[in-house]
């Protein structure tokens, strides 16, 4: 070993050392439906607003540190209950770091039903946590409920999180099941509804029932990915805790006046979300019909798929080969054997993706 290598060795957490960096494809010139985008961009009077708007952008003073603009915008928009707060994100992966960091002691453990989000488990092994997973139930993919009662009994969990709509299966979990998860679990219990402009159903409401509930959101899937900006709900007492973490200027200048400017004119990315979600009502049509392949109902916007003859990791490969880039979650194993993710994008690109994957299970 080098003496550079040997010296990174003794120096980092082993943790880190063991990790594999989350990767990221390259993606130019591809039909990109990998990442769960909205694939929709601005009218283009939206974007000269936009641009007269970013005028106000002092680029060479620090951001206001509490948001509290964009803030007042986001209660009002996605019906924050009075009586919570909001700690601000660049992106929810932010804040999922932030709820980790803030964990009592090594010992701590997180749980979550898998598969499910990875950054859950990769941030609670960068820090050194205990990651527990539990198994979804093979056929639709709801929470196992005897496994969950039984891992947070043995466990204790000081936070779990549930994807709600879950990534990469698409299901909403039953209501009652998390329910029952909010009254027996220890702990934080974080919902997260990254995907909730394409489900309709929230918890947000239910906040004020349950002072160990978070919700999280991010606006990125809505069509705002480039900007990075997440959020979580919660009680003052959490929240306050949370946001001595959280570094003072992490939600950039450009980011907070370009969300505020989206939040007014989110019908806009409302009528997006509508075409989305009539193209994902096609899209499940259409590769049902397709012959060896099981198709997962999706409330989210994109939908898992999986392989039942073919090689996953070929025909993932082949369909990269004509141009369209989705996700190929066969590495993963586990329920994901054979499974691959498509993104709903625009008419053209799901009809391409169609094809395409026609063409690749036919040869
Ligand atoms: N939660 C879930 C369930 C996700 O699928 C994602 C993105 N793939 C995120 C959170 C992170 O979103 P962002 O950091 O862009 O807010």
């Amino acid at each position: 070993m080098s003496d550079l290598a040997s010296k990174v060795r003794s120096l980092l957490r082993p943790e880190i050392l063991a990790l594999s960096a989350y990767h990221v494809p390259d993606s130019s010139g591809y039909v990109k439906l990998d990442a769960m985008e909205n694939p929709y961009s601005w009218p283009d009077d939206m974007v000269e607003e936009w641009l007269v708007r970013l005028r106000e952008a002092q680029p060479n003073r620090y951001p206001d540190p509490s948001c509290s603009r964009l803030k007042a915008k986001l209660r009002e928009a996605y019906g924050v209950p009075e009586e919570a707060d909001l700690l601000m994100g660049n992106g929810s992966d932010e804040i999922i770091q932030i709820i980790l960091m803030a964990l009592q002691g090594r010992d701590a453990t997180v749980l979550a039903p898998e598969p499910t989000f990875v950054m859950y488990r990769q941030i609670a092994s960068c820090l050194g946590l205990k990651f527990v997973g539990v198994p979804l139930r093979e056929a639709d993919f709801a929470l196992d409920m005897d496994a969950m009662r039984a891992a947070i009994e043995t466990h204790r969990p000081a936070v779990i999180f549930l994807a709600y709509p879950n990534n990469p299966t698409g299901n909403l979990f039953h209501t009652d099941d998390i329910a029952e998860i909010l009254q027996i679990a220890p702990g934080l219990v974080v919902l997260d509804e990254a995907y909730t402009a394409y489900a309709g159903r929230s918890f947000m409401p239910r906040l004020a029932e349950f002072d160990r509930l978070l919700v999280m959101r991010t606006l990125s899937k809505l069509g705002l990915a480039g900007l990075r900006l997440g959020f979580l709900a919660g009680a003052k007492a959490w929240i306050d805790e949370f946001d001595k973490i959280r570094l003072p200027y992490n939600v950039n200048v450009l980011t907070q006046i370009s969300t505020e400017f989206a939040i007014e004119k989110r019908s806009v990315l409302e009528a997006q979300v509508g075409l989305i979600l009539q193209d994902r009502q096609y899209l499940y049509e259409e590769l049902g019909r397709l012959s060896g392949v099981q198709v997962y109902q999706s409330d989210a916007n994109f939908i898992l798929f999986r392989l039942l003859r073919h090689d996953a990791n070929q025909v993932f490969r082949k369909l990269k080969d004509s141009g369209v880039l989705i996700k190929n979650l066969h590495p993963s194993g586990g329920r994901l054997v054979g499974c691959l993710r498509v993104t709903i994008g625009m008419p053209e690109e799901n009809r391409k993706f169609l094809k395409a994957l026609a063409n690749v299970l036919a040869s």
